[in-house]
């Protein structure tokens, strides 16, 4: 059983702009935010799920591992980041309440932890002490599906659960290395404050339609898989609920903008 209408307020929800798998063992300013992030919740949450970028599945899955691994998905980094490890347990109780919440989403019981999530909850949550599931993103659904899947999640922030949305508003890996370019693409720079001035101003019909953005969307957007986790954290907005920017920053053609609803 899981506690419900216990809890005074909602639970936040996090958009995080994930970037270089690298960031799991830099301290930066970047990877303070997170830690900060992190801390700012009143109180701790009985799970998280994690909608990542590097989950994509024909059809919905949750993950329902009791243990899930750490997943080193990536090839060609450096030795020290395949030794991270983030031990958080599984939140099979949660996947299986999501479940029954939407029943078009089947179980996966041995999906561990991708580094769209790892790469991010080892600075949020050190300690490694909270559950931890995943969602995935069916890749052969429209933008607009994925919208109304995030809505359709709004009941997982009242049982205390912590929705996180993880991947970059602007990511074209065609032109983001070396790294530490200190070039920005002005299209980068430009569709991502389109992209902010959309949800200051709540207009999230547009950020559905994002290739109403132009040729910066174009540029920006490439491929949607880094997109779409927007789109669910987008999707859980309440009305009349603050939306904060925690973490702004353009590294050559990606967007490392975070935010929080609630
Ligand atoms: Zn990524």
């Amino acid at each position: 059983m899981i506690n419900g209408n216990s809890y005074k307020s909602l639970m936040p929800v996090f958009f995080l702009g994930h970037g270089n798998p690298m960031n799991a063992v830099y301290t930066n300013a970047f990877t303070r935010r997170l830690n900060e992030m992190g801390n700012s919740l009143k109180w701790k949450p009985d799970a998280i799920l994690v909608v990542s970028a590097h989950w994509l599945t024909r059809g919905i899955y949750a993950s329902t591992t009791a243990f899930p691994e750490t997943i080193y998905d990536f090839s060609g980094f450096p030795e020290e980041l395949y030794k991270v490890v983030y031990p958080a347990p599984g939140a099979p109780i949660q996947a299986e309440y999501t479940m029954e919440l939407i029943p078009e989403i089947k179980a996966d019981e041995e999906m561990g932890l991708d580094h769209g999530a790892w790469s991010m909850l080892v600075h949020m949550f050190p300690d490694a002490d909270i559950p931890v599931f995943q969602l995935s993103i069916d890749f052969h659904q429209p933008m607009q599906y994925h919208f109304d899947l995030g809505k359709k999640l709004f009941p997982l922030r009242k049982k205390n659960i912590l929705i996180i949305g993880s991947g970059n508003i602007v990511h074209n890996l065609q032109y983001a290395f070396p790294l530490d370019n200190p070039n920005k693409y002005p299209w980068a720079s430009e569709f991502d404050e389109w992209v902010k001035d959309k949800i200051v101003k709540r207009d999230f019909e547009s950020l559905i339609n994002y290739q109403s953005g132009g040729e910066a969307a174009k540029m920006s957007v490439p491929t949607t898989d880094h997109y779409i986790p927007l789109l669910y954290c987008l999707g859980l907005v309440q009305e009349n609920e603050d939306i904060n920017f925690t973490y702004e920053e353009i590294i050559t053609s990606l967007s490392m903008r975070c935010f929080r609803i609630g």
